[in-house]
């Protein structure tokens, strides 16, 4: 039996998304068709994005289909610049994700001014650095809710308060957030929020973007499609997936299970493992993630075993794990050589007892054999 625990970088499809797919397929039609089979998908895609809003606590005309969390990012992004001509200054941290922090190197090289707040060594932003940075020419400030590789969570309601007392726009990056913990966009007010289908349990090839009433966000593609804010056809079997996948997480979050077995599963490394240290352990962190060091050792090696026993995790985002650069995040975090014998476990709402105890059995027993040091 394989044990996944890599669904940071993604997830199984839950049979539910994968039967709300199947029936767009076979019921076919384009939403913007003016006949019965149009109609019928016109009426999915309202089903889908009702789903999607009430997950978020928002209203139906506040959410944009995306092709996934990277497009989204880059919408509210550059959307954001775009609406705020005179201001070229744009906070985010260091331990974003790649899909951000790539897109933030484009635009110093347009001349815009990039922040990169630090974090400390637990991966915990401080909103009083936030406060230092934002200036009169701050257009955005953009934050992860929670980090992809150690799960630490940012202050984000904290955050949100600072951007608008000092009136900039405010984007998060949900992305591992979505499905993780509860998001109620009516009580928070940010601007752009990003999640994306295929962490949680629908396909890749789908995301959200919640853009806040009011807000004229300019199009990446332009189109008359998701009203006038993204063109192209909707990919109506990812969507429904999506909104299906929204719906099992409101009908039940599993937030508690997974948090209990990811005690589990770090609670019984430490005691086999003594020297292994979690990375973030003394932060807020979503359930289900898991990053754990094995000082002294390399990730790649211990991951290797443990591929071939059957149980997968990876050493960092997905993205980047096939590189050979430490991770950035755990660099900001100040672990320097630490960071390359850092291991990320994640769990979701599928991952059972009976697998963490497969780990569990199978870890110790690798760790011993390369280095012959457990005590
Ligand atoms: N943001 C975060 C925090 C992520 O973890 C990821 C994917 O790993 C993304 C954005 C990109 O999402 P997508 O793969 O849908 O483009």
């Amino acid at each position: 039996m394989s044990v996944y625990l890599d669904n940071n970088a993604t997830t199984r499809v839950a049979r539910e998304s994968r039967d709300a797919m199947l029936e767009c397929m076979e019921d076919y039609g384009n939403p913007s068709s003016m006949h019965a089979l149009g109609q019928s998908a016109k009426k999915r895609l309202m089903d889908a994005r009702m789903q999607v809003a009430s997950f978020l606590a928002a209203s139906p005309q506040e959410v944009v289909f995306t092709g996934s969390g990277t497009e989204g990012n880059h919408m509210a992004i550059q959307g954001s610049c775009t609406l705020n001509p005179g201001k070229r200054h744009i906070v985010t941290s260091r331990v974003e994700h790649p899909s951000t922090l790539a897109l933030f190197g484009h635009l110093e090289k347009r001349g815009y001014q990039v922040t990169m707040l630090d974090v400390d060594e637990e991966g915990r932003l401080d909103p009083d650095d936030l406060e230092k940075a934002v200036t009169n020419e701050t257009a955005l400030v953009s934050l992860m809710w929670a980090n992809n590789e150690t799960g630490v969570i940012f202050p984000i309601e904290e955050a949100v308060k600072i951007a608008k007392s000092k009136g900039c726009l405010f984007h998060t990056d949900a992305v591992q957030s979505a499905g993780k913990l509860k998001i109620d966009l009516s009580r928070v007010p940010i601007d752009f929020l990003v999640f994306s289908g295929h962490k949680m349990h629908a396909p890749k090839g789908v995301g959200a973007l919640f853009v806040r009433k009011g807000i004229r966000l300019p199009s990446l593609f332009y189109g008359s499609q998701e009203r006038g804010r993204r063109g192209g056809t909707e990919n109506l079997p990812g969507i429904a997936a999506l909104g299906m996948a929204c719906r099992l997480f409101m009908e039940d979050d599993c937030c508690e299970r997974v948090g209990m077995l990811r005690e589990k599963l770090e609670a019984g490394i430490l005691e086999s493992i003594p020297f292994a240290r979690i990375n973030g352990g003394g932060a807020e962190r979503v359930p289900n993630t898991s990053s754990i060091r094995f000082d002294e050792m390399e990730s790649e090696a211990i991951l290797d075993r443990l591929d071939k026993a059957g149980i997968y995790a990876s050493s960092g985002a997905a993205c980047a794990a096939g590189g050979n650069e430490p991770s950035h995040v755990l660099v900001a975090m100040g672990l320097g050589k630490a960071a390359e014998a850092s291991i990320r476990f994640s769990l979701s709402r599928y991952t059972t007892e009976e697998e963490i105890a497969q780990l569990l059995g199978i870890l110790p027993g690798i760790v011993e054999q390369m280095t012959g040091r457990m005590q």
